[in-house]
């Protein structure tokens, strides 16, 4: 577990905020709650999954680690996986008495259209495309847009390098690279046939807490089994790639990598990205945009025909690439429509 130094200021205010909770709970305490006096230290702990009302915490003491289901009470909001909590032990569950202020939330809508935190503490977005299935246009813009809007760092991975065969295949994946890491986007390629990449994978997510994301069938669940040996998520072939996750469970799960660092995966997860974001957050999203954001004539400006776009003007020096300000265009026609 990366062990993160608090400021002196959080360290403050998570210590308020557990003095308050505990006085709470025990004014509150009745027969169905946990009777405080019988539990025992309060640690630090991870959340590494949710089940309705209860969570699974983590704590890792030298070399042991404890895990423990543990309640908590509405008045901490809703926990997610990813959370840091403290917690205290109690038999037959914990209870958790405070969670620390996240530094990065996933969200997505739930069936009454407010966004819901799915997990927390996220620092690492491995957006994966491959040649087969073949990416849907746009679909790797729009994943980064997502990222760059939580303010979370991602990457591209390009997996079944294998497959790569003949010279107009070639010619497409070395433009990709070129745009992408031109944008200063870490772009890894690899292969879990072939076991090529995963060095430079493992590198990047070393002390970190990372999601995985892309279409179904691009070999997630191939990559995180090859860097996790022992976790054996089920691997699904292409003919049954667009019937999977519908029949999975959307809770989110954690899991650690060998080396320091963390996984977090849920189909929900998986899909993170594509759903609603607002066209000031599109526009923000492409990063090479931003110089020229503002600086346009009219200041209602829609970057589309306008004169004195300098959006558009930048596009036409070959400072926005063709292809970025095409899947710019398209994420807003989304939008419009
Ligand atoms: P997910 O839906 O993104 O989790 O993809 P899976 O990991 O389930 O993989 C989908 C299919 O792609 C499976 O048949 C895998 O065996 C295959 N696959 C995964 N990685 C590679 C690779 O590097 N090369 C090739 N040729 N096939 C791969
Ligand atoms: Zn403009």
């Amino acid at each position: 577990m990366s062990k993160r130094k608090l400021t002196r200021r959080q360290a403050w205010r998570i210590e308020k905020i557990q003095q308050e909770r505990i006085a709470r709970a025990k004014k509150r305490s009745t027969q169905a709650e946990i009777d405080l006096g019988k539990l025992g230290q309060e640690q630090n702990g991870l959340v590494i999954a949710h089940f309705g009302t209860q969570v699974e915490v983590e704590t890792k003491l030298g070399q042991h680690t404890i895990r423990k289901r543990c309640h908590f009470r509405s008045n901490l909001g809703s926990l997610v996986t990813g959370d840091r909590v403290i917690w205290c032990d109690g038999d037959p569950t914990g209870v958790i008495v405070a969670v620390q202020e996240r530094e990065s939330e996933l969200c997505r809508p739930d069936p009454y259209g407010d966004l819901k935190a799915v997990a927390a503490n996220i620092d690492r977005i491995l957006i994966v495309v491959a040649p087969l299935p073949k990416p849907h246009t746009q679909l790797v813009d729009r994943y980064l847009v997502a990222a760059e809007t939580v303010g979370i760092k991602p990457a591209l991975v390009i997996n079944k390098m294998d497959l790569i065969d003949d010279a107009e295949q070639h010619e497409v994946i070395k433009g990709f690279i070129e745009l992408y890491t031109s944008l200063d986007y870490e772009v890894i390629t690899a292969s879990t046939k072939k076991g090529h990449g995963l060095d430079d994978l493992s590198y990047f997510l070393t002390g970190h807490t990372s999601i995985f994301v892309g279409q179904s069938g691009v070999g997630k669940s191939s990559l995180i089994n090859s860097l996790i040996p022992n976790l054996a998520l089920q691997v699904g072939d292409l003919s049954s790639a667009n019937q999977k996750g519908t029949h999975t469970t959307t809770t989110a799960q954690l899991f650690h990598f060998p080396q320091e660092g963390h996984l977090i995966d849920s189909p929900g997860i998986r899909e993170f990205g594509l759903w609603h974001m607002s066209e000031e957050q599109i526009i923000e999203g492409f990063i090479e945009f931003r110089p020229y954001i503002g600086h346009c004539k009219f200041r209602d400006c829609q970057h589309r025909k306008e004169p004195g776009c300098a959006i558009q003007q930048a596009h036409k020096d070959d400072h926005i690439s063709d292809y970025r300000m095409q899947s710019y265009e398209a994420l807003r026609d989304q939008l419009d429509q």
